[in-house]
């Protein structure tokens, strides 16, 4: 089974980056996993492609690490049913030889680099770095201030303030972390139930899934100038929410 961080842990004001670690071989993840929580990111851990596949599908990290050879599907299978299933997280790969890295580079899978083993836990660090950099912009340090932009709208993740222009909205935390949670990924659709899932630190349990509609509706009237044309928010049809991409 995968192994995620104590669900404690979620519970903390600051918000680090959930990277995924596809990896068979116990020594190579482990340590992967520890240089990571050095800086601050949460780590789950898969130990096969099937497991990968079904946190990133269930769970969303912010980045996978693949390895190529696993038991079971290798990685580029596993990377091939993220994508059609998708997943749009930063996915790097691990390959062990050259024949690898012409296969990752030529199938078009939708990597977004790959490293060679052996590799530098350094050189591991500034490729995922830049790779979190490129696809979430100012999200990308696990510990420094971090904000969320887009247009006008800013969302101070730390501070848990947010702004449009020089106006500070007043969101409540359950707003607040539906609104962290599609902003930080645009163009992610969330379901209604998986919002719900997301906001269950902060509500009472027996909510269902229509109070996300209600919450959503309340954080459409503060962020948005018309809020039945939202361009923040956008309602995808029979799916849920999804944050508009720039
Ligand atoms: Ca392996």
């Amino acid at each position: 089974m995968y192994h995620r961080s104590p669900h404690a842990t979620r519970r903390n004001t600051r918000v680090s980056a959930t990277i995924l670690i596809v990896e068979d071989e116990y020594a190579v993840a482990r340590g992967v996993q520890y240089a990571l929580q050095q800086e601050g990111y949460q780590v789950a851990m898969a130990q096969s492609g099937e497991e990968g596949y079904e946190f990133a599908t269930q769970h969303a990290p912010d980045l996978v690490i693949l390895d190529v050879r696993l038991p079971g599907i290798d990685g580029f299978e596993t990377l091939r049913r993220m994508r059609a299933a998708g997943s749009r997280a930063p996915v790097l790969m691990l390959t062990a030889r050259d024949d690898e890295v012409d296969k990752v580079i030529g199938l078009e899978l939708g990597a977004d680099d790959y490293l060679t083993k052996p590799f530098g836990l350094r050189e591991l660090m500034s490729r995922i770095k830049a790779l979190l950099r490129r696809a979430y912009g100012d999200l990308a340090d696990a510990a420094g201030g971090r904000l969320l932009r887009h247009g006008d709208l800013v969302v101070d993740l730390e501070r848990r303030r947010v702004q449009r222009g020089e106006r500070r909205l007043s969101l409540t935390a359950t707003e607040f972390e539906i609104l962290r949670h599609l902003a930080s990924r645009p163009g992610r659709v969330f379901s209604r139930r998986e919002l719900l899932e997301l906001v269950r630190d902060y509500e009472a349990l027996d909510q269902d899934e229509k109070t996300i509609n209600v919450h959503i509706s309340h954080l459409r009237e503060k962020l948005e100038d018309d809020p039945a044309d939202p361009v923040f928010i956008l309602t995808v049809r029979g799916a849920g929410y999804a944050f508009a991409e720039r």
